[in-house]
């Protein structure tokens, strides 16, 4: 059956070009996307049409780098560094999780917040838990979120009430695996936290599972300078952050790392070799003075910059709100060194929270005709008309202005869900 969605369509069809169609009908079958058409021919009369009027009709986003847990205290302790905000919020919050009830009321809310932000693809980090990892794959699912959600690996460096054996976390991983098949639209990832949590044997261990099964991974990288210090103490072997998950087999076109904030020219050279994806999470650098991230080198390398709220070091789940400050950050940077190159533009920002992700999830860039429709409808005809504006100096200001207020209808796997 042939539907349509009617308003002003923008899609991310490269980090550089976005397509407009402006008051276009967005024409579905069967909930997958046949076409973009300025008017709909006559072989479409029967299409039933949903006008959203001069809204904007927009990819709904990726977020590809949250820590589940976390949600419920962001917000929280944002005047810590890192490994100090570790220690004091995020391992005693984490370690609630290891009681399901619990979990199931929080990452219920999770969930539902998710899509009410136009967020209908992820990649997360949950705890280590394994049974409560399960729970938060149920609730996206049921909710309409998509994606990859990952058991935490921690066997080393972290608080007693947060950490496993080696023995234990290998085993749990592999029943987290097992009934992880049971879910068809959130899948596995393999998850060690980061290098300093995880022993030799474990990560090594974690290497084979990738390799056998051809899973994807996702951790964190570079995000500051105390972490690589701690990485460089580790793993002496290791001349530089990166080479610990290459050693292991964890570092290519299926991994997703998040910060590389102080990734220099040769990690970043790496990353590019073997097709790593990097996260930017512009809120946490922020918050966490970790730094500001290159990201407009980093595009320009050609480098598949994605972006993550990285709740809860990021302060906001809204992705509306995350490109604004990625957009931000970019200008700080380019202003501390009075080089403005380095600002990003409304074109980077929309690619890295769209299309981005999709290729990481193996679909293509923008609305793909064939796939299962994703999509918001963002309405900003409160906002003053101005004369002339465009829809790309509407999506840019929209950006800036508006929050999940104003996301009227969210559309996951074809279905609506707002
Ligand atoms: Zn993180």
């Amino acid at each position: 059956m042939l539907t349509a969605l009617k308003g002003n369509i923008i899609e991310a069809l490269s980090p550089d070009i976005l397509g407009i169609h402006p008051s276009s009908y967005l024409v579905l079958e069967d909930g997958r996307v046949e076409g973009i058409y300025p008017t709909l021919t006559e072989n479409m009369a029967e299409t039933a049409v949903e006008d959203f009027g001069d809204a904007l009709i927009l990819q709904s986003f990726s977020d590809m780098h949250l820590h589940g847990p976390q949600y419920e205290y962001m917000g929280t302790g944002m005047d810590r560094p890192l490994l100090e905000w570790l220690e004091t919020y995020a391992f005693p919050t984490e370690a609630k999780y290891s009681d399901t009830s619990y979990a199931r009321e929080m990452y219920r809310t999770l969930a539902h917040d998710l899509i009410q932000n136009g967020t209908t693809r992820v990649a997360m980090f949950s705890s280590l838990h394994t049974d409560s990892t399960l729970i938060l794959m149920a609730e996206l699912e049921k909710a309409g979120v998509t994606g990859y959600v990952g058991k935490v690996n921690m066997d080393r460096n972290a608080p007693p009430y947060l950490c496993e054996t080696t023995e234990e976390s290998e085993k749990e991983t592999l029943r987290w695996l097992e009934e992880s098949k049971r879910f068809t639209l959130v899948k596995p990832i393999l998850t060690p936290r980061f290098a300093p949590s995880c022993s030799s044997e474990l990560l090594a261990f974690l290497g084979k599972l990738k390799a056998e099964r051809d899973l994807p991974v996702q951790s964190h990288l570079s995000e500051n300078l105390g972490e690589i210090a701690l990485v460089g103490q580790l793993f002496p072997d290791c001349p530089q952050y990166w080479e610990v998950y290459d050693k292991y087999g964890l570092f290519d076109s299926k991994t997703l790392m998040a910060h590389c904030v102080h990734s220099d020219r040769r990690e970043r050279a790496a990353m590019r070799l073997r097709g790593v994806h990097p996260v930017h999470c512009a809120s946490s650098n922020n918050s966490l003075m970790s730094g500001i991230s290159p990201v407009a080198d980093l595009l320009r390398e050609g480098q598949k910059v994605c972006l993550g709220s990285d709740v809860s070091g990021g302060t906001t789940l809204s992705m509306l709100r995350t490109m604004a400050n990625s957009i931000s950050a970019s200008k700080d940077r380019g202003a501390l060194q009075q080089d403005f190159s380095q600002a990003i533009s409304i074109e980077h920002a929309y690619y890295m929270t769209t299309s981005a992700g999709q290729t990481f999830f193996g679909h293509g860039a923008g609305f793909t005709v064939g796939e299962k429709l994703h999509a918001i409808v963002l309405d900003d005809t409160k906002l003053p008309k101005l004369p002339n504006i465009t829809l790309r100096e509407r999506l840019l200001r929209a950006v800036y202005r508006l929050d999940d207020r104003h996301i009227r209808a969210v559309y996951s796997e074809g279905v609506r869900r707002k």
